[in-house]
């Protein structure tokens, strides 16, 4: 697994996953087409409060549902596109190709449960891990990609 460098955050409650959301989507650079940010932790480990928190920070004002029937919930946040993408139900590569995700590289592609295509880390920018940490949550980011490390390095985490 390409790792270049590992930050860790104790997240106590449901408003600093909000806040860990606002800084990511600030860190990012101003046109993230292209950048792909991963999403794992088990459920309710705060996933599609991260991906929420994400896009409002970037401009996006109305609802995020779940991408997890649609498996792709497309935006377009101040003339960039974002695209949230929900993994779950998807068995194999060959149903990603199908879901034309190959289009959704002219945005930037938040994707919860990774996991489920075992390849896609090696062409992620940010892996972020949720883990159960008590009443609260502990996130682990890590940047997979060198564009990506300086992004992490400058993240205001505290
Ligand atoms: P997932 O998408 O991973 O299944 P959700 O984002 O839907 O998880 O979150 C599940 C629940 O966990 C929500 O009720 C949310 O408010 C709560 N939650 C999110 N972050 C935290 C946190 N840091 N501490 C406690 N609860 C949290
Ligand atoms: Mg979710």
């Amino acid at each position: 697994m390409g790792q270049l460098l590992t930050r860790r955050i104790e997240l106590p409650d449901e408003a600093a996953t909000i806040q860990l959301g606002r800084r990511i989507a600030r860190s990012l650079p101003a046109q993230p087409a292209g950048w792909l940010v991963l999403l794992q932790g088990d459920l309710g480990a705060g996933k599609s409060t991260l991906a929420r928190a994400i896009l409002r920070e970037l401009g996006h004002t109305g609802a995020v549902p779940s991408p997890t029937y649609t498996l792709v919930e497309p935006y377009e946040v101040d003339s960039r596109s974002v695209y949230h993408i929900d993994l779950y139900r998807i068995a194999s590569p060959d149903e990603l190709e199908y879901l034309g995700w190959d289009d959704l590289s002219d945005g930037l592609r938040i994707v919860e449960w990774p996991e489920r295509i075992p390849g896609l880390e090696a062409d992620a920018d940010l892996h972020i891990g949720l883990d159960y940490a008590g009443d609260g949550r502990m996130a682990v980011l890590r940047a997979v990609s060198s564009r990506a490390a300086p992004v992490l390095q400058g993240m205001d985490l505290k």
